[in-house]
């Protein structure tokens, strides 16, 4: 891959990058099926990602004729890397061994070790045969959707595909590697005025919260809509406190330090709730909630924007959920795409009802509103929300900061690009964007 990366750096022309020989294998971070049992018994939070994720080299796949070879230049955390590196709530190998049996090509994925991560900024290095609208050189970003178009449950809306999949999760050959396999229908062009980290932290996570913020198969937001996002500096918060400042709507953030508070208010969001000061506890215990701290957390937002809440962004879940419920407005919706403190939820249904409140579930995005996020990524409309860099070897420490709630915003991962700051083709636009807005996120976490 070192001969690609060269040849990238010294402005390689399509064709010439097509006549590199491929390698026979290449560097990638992977779980091992032979692993998937070693954290039983231990509580979630002391499973390790460190111990799982290993880097190493694996064998480079055939590529079937709708699929595209990509030379990874940066790669991101996202929590679904977490979640197979420490085998909950299931090992993703039995997404890989369903995918297998599914036809002559899906088998490839099926395999002793799984190739993780969701996201890449890259260059296409070749381009299968039935591959129409991408060539080598071509520098792209990659959304997650992984779809079967012969299946014609794709053709409405293809994340309610019968086999929809995410690539690097359910998939095999992910982007936390030097390499990667994706299909041609996963790329979207690159961000021209970012670096390779910056470009490749945005595709999961913007993509998610566009649509469940704006599209109209999410919450749909309208101006002056209040929003209250939970987990506003995270992955998906950062993006959704942008969509709803960029739509004409007011963002209710909610962080847990006074630093993300600060960052928050750098980027824009006035009305800021920071929940460990606030000491809430919607748990009196492990079974009972206390409905008079929702009410308070109700009080709280008024007190920060004069109404309840028309949407929820919800995604924390078993702990936030009941007071997410108890939060939205009459008529409100509260959108949720996670469950990160755990899916067994509990609300007061008579909150939902009496209110007429909807509950919307939303997963990741189709290609449409995937290339609709990252159009506005592109025009600087929506900044990369990236904290920290870590190279490919890091892999497991990076993923154990996102584990335990260390990081803001995004972490990017150096796969083959050989420092941070490269892969700008744009200056123009990005001196009109502003180098310190792009950097907000960077300056932060450093
Ligand atoms: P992240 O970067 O870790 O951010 C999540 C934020 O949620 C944290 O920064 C934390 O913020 C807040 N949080 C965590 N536990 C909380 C709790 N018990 N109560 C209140 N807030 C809490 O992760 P992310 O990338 O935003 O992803 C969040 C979840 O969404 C994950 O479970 C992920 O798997 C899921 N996800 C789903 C999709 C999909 O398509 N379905 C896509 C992306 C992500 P503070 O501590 O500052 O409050």
């Amino acid at each position: 891959m070192q001969e690609f990366l060269t040849a990238i750096q010294s402005g390689a022309t399509g064709d010439e990058l097509a006549a590199i020989p491929l390698p026979e294998t290449y560097r990638a971070s992977f779980v091992r099926r032979e692993d998937t049992g070693m954290f039983e018994g231990l509580a979630s939070e002391d499973k390790d990602p460190r111990k799982a994720l290993h880097v190493g080299e694996v064998a480079v796949p055939e590529l079937a004729p709708d699929e595209v070879y990509l030379a990874v230049m940066a790669s991101s955390i996202n929590f679904n890397t977490v979640w197979t590196s420490i085998f909950e709530p299931l090992p993703t190998f039995g997404f890989l061994d369903r995918l297998g049996r599914e036809s002559a090509w899906g088998a490839r994925h099926a395999l002793p070790y799984h190739v993780v991560g969701s996201d890449a900024s890259a260059v296409v290095l070749r381009t299968g045969s039935a591959v129409r609208l991408w060539k080598p050189g071509d520098k792209v970003t990659v959304h997650c959707n992984y779809v079967d178009d012969q299946s014609p449950s794709a053709h409405d809306d293809s994340m309610l595909a019968d086999n929809q999949r995410i690539w690097g999760f359910e998939t095999n050959f992910g982007g936390l590697a030097d390499l990667a396999v994706v299909k041609a229908n996963q790329l979207m062009p690159k961000p021209a005025h970012l670096t390779w980290e910056e470009a490749a932290v945005n595709a999961l996570c913007n993509s998610t919260s566009y649509r469940m913020v704006v599209s109209r198969n999410g919450a749909a937001m309208q101006q002056d809509d209040r929003v209250l996002v939970w987990g506003a500096s995270g992955g998906l918060g950062a993006f959704a406190v942008q969509y709803v400042l960029n739509g004409g709507g007011i963002p209710v953030g909610v962080v847990s330090s006074p630093e993300k508070v600060q960052l928050l208010h750098d980027l824009g969001v006035e009305a800021v709730i920071d929940r460990k000061a606030a000491g809430y506890r919607f748990w009196k215990d492990e079974h009972t909630q206390d409905e008079s701290e929702w009410r308070r957390l109700g009080k709280d937002i008024r007190a920060l924007v004069g109404e309840d809440v028309d949407i929820v962004f919800e995604h924390p879940g078993r702990q936030t959920m009941g007071a997410s419920v108890f939060a939205a407005k009459r008529g409100g919706t509260i959108v949720t795409c996670a469950a990160t403190s755990g899916y067994m939820i509990e609300y007061d249904n008579r909150h939902l009802w009496m209110k007429l409140k909807t509950i919307k579930g939303s997963h990741f995005a189709n290609y449409r509103e995937a290339w609709d996020a990252n159009q506005l990524v592109c025009e600087g409309k929506i900044l990369p929300p990236l904290s920290a860099v870590y190279p490919l070897e890091q892999v497991g420490e990076a993923a154990y900061q996102v584990h335990h709630n260390l990081h803001e915003g995004k972490i990017g991962v150096l796969c083959l690009a050989p420092e941070e700051g490269l892969g700008i083709d744009d200056p123009e636009l990005r001196a009109e964007v502003g180098e310190e807005r792009i950097t907000l996120f960077r300056r932060h976490g450093a």
